[in-house]
């Protein structure tokens, strides 16, 4: 799977951290060039200086509409695209302000179209756009109503864009994980009194590890997901069926 990207220019976003960095680290050491974007310069030196011939940093904050479609502008011909760069703020619904709302939403939903309209001229035919969803745009969880609002949008987004772009022979997935130990993972999830009985619901019993992140979109952006197309890739150990 990782050797057919070789050689592949991939464009991620929300590279300085998280899944974004360990998916840039992955694609680069498969050989392929990744533009990577992210908003922080220090995290992006050091992504550069991991492997600076496959790995061309991108710096610019995905909140600005037109500064995004300016520095997207240098970017060359794509195989593929991997919005991933998210926002997550947990809190009761009572206290989520129209700021904590209007954050999430920029990111997690207005960027992504952004960043794809912009990009779209550069999709070459066979490219592959993955979104990076969450369980939480379909199932409940506290605290949550604003971001899996987001994400729901995303998916929507996803279908949308699957059959429209099908026509250029674009494909168009997301994958939709439960828990990730990132810092957003951690922020959210580090007290065993609020994850212990969402693990109780994971027959797995466990949550889920950046590598098995990466391989999904791995598979989704490579040509052995050839024929999937508008699909969203559950990462929950069965949490679905309990
Ligand atoms: P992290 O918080 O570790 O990484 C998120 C990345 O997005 C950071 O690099 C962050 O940059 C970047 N980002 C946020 N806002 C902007 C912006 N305005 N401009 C540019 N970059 C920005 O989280 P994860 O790696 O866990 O999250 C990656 C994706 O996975 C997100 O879409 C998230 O919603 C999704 N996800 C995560 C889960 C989890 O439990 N961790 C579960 C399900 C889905 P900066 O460091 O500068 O803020």
């Amino acid at each position: 799977m990782w050797s057919d990207l070789s050689n592949k220019v991939i464009l991620v976003t929300g590279a300085g951290a998280g899944i974004g960095n360990a998916l840039v680290k992955q694609l680069a050491s498969a050989g392929a060039t990744v533009i990577a974007v992210a908003r922080n310069e220090a995290q992006l030196k050091e992504l550069a200086s991991v492997d600076a011939k496959h790995i061309k940093p991108l710096l610019v904050d995905l909140t600005n509409w037109n500064k995004v479609r300016e520095a997207l502008a240098t970017v060359p011909q794509l195989d593929g695209l991997v919005n991933n760069a998210g926002v997550a703020i947990i809190k009761p619904f009572e206290q989520l302000t129209e700021q904590d709302f209007d954050t999430q939403f920029d990111v997690n939903i207005k960027a992504v179209f952004n960043v794809t309209q912009t990009l779209l001229p550069k999709l070459r035919n066979g490219s592959s756009i993955v979104n990076v969803s969450s369980i939480a745009a379909s199932r409940s969880f506290g605290g949550h109503t604003a971001y899996s609002a987001t994400k729901a949008a995303l998916d929507s987004l996803t279908r949308s864009l699957a059959l429209e772009l099908g026509a250029r022979k674009i494909r168009v997935n997301s994958v939709n994980p439960t828990v990730v130990l990132t810092k957003m993972g951690r922020d959210n999830w580090s007290d065993p009194g609020k994850s212990g009985p969402l693990l109780a619901h994971i027959p797995l019993n466990r949550f889920c590890e950046v590598n098995e992140v990466t391989d999904a979109i791995g598979y989704l952006l490579s040509s052995k997901s050839s024929f999937v197309n508008g699909h969203q890739i559950n990462l929950e150990g069965g949490y679905s069926v309990s």
